[in-house]
């Protein structure tokens, strides 16, 4: 038995959900998706979020700007368009504005996931960022048909339902960001048994 920590059983991730979620009558939905899957729930809260809070939430890895500044200026190269700006910080300026404006606009439902594989089974249930392109049978290639082709014409967020960590290190910066370690329920959930249990001994009478 390998001990509490490196288990992947015990890996965490944070899932938001979004505005427009709350909105669209979908969080039964969404954290069915989640439920279903395997996954426990392990924490979680509906608030109102402020800008200060969703601020923090996006540039909790410093390189946030940079790097997602490059991924949005490459998006625009690999499909023939001329990005905004050349800048990667200028572009990540706007797309934080317009996420807080977003995200701020009413309720959301903040989510701490657990289970194997925790993060990466969660963004697989998601789908990609743009639901233009998130794959059929993922919440935001099922639910939702935003794209950045219209949000950039509008000037406005990409709406996408949810929010959920894209790796590790990334989730435990977002779950203490989030949550106290008080607001954490460790708990057994009978059907771990019959995911994880090495000797399957407990169903025949
Ligand atoms: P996520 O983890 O799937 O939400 O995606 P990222 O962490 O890469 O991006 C965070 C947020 O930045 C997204 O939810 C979008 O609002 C925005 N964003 C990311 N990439 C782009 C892009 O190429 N264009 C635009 N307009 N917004 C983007
Ligand atoms: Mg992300």
């Amino acid at each position: 038995m390998k001990n509490k920590t490196t288990h992947p059983k015990y890996e965490q991730t944070l899932v938001i959900i979004k505005p427009d979620g709350i909105q669209r009558s979908l969080m039964g939905e969404i954290i069915g998706r989640y439920e279903r899957v395997g996954l426990k729930l392990v924490a979680m809260k509906m608030m109102v979020p402020t800008s200060d809070l969703i601020e923090k939430h996006y540039t909790l890895d410093p390189e946030w700007r940079r790097i997602t500044g490059e991924k949005t200026i490459k998006g625009y190269h690999d499909k023939g368009l001329v990005p905004p700006s050349e800048n990667p910080l200028d572009i990540t300026k706007k797309i934080l504005a317009n996420n807080c404006k977003y995200m701020t606009s009413g309720p959301v439902i903040v989510m701490i996931w657990e289970g194997a594989h925790a993060v990466a089974i969660v963004r697989k249930i998601t789908g990609g960022t743009e639901p233009l392109m998130s794959d059929v049978g993922t919440i935001r290639g099922d639910f939702v048909l935003d794209s950045y082709k219209m949000t950039d014409e509008d000037g406005r967020a990409v709406r996408n339902l949810v929010h959920a960590s894209g790796s590790v290190k990334e989730a435990n910066d977002e779950i203490k960001h989030w949550f106290n370690n008080n607001e954490i329920i460790k708990y057994n959930h009978v059907q771990e048994k019959i995911l994880y249990d090495v000797n399957l001994d407990g169903i025949l009478e």
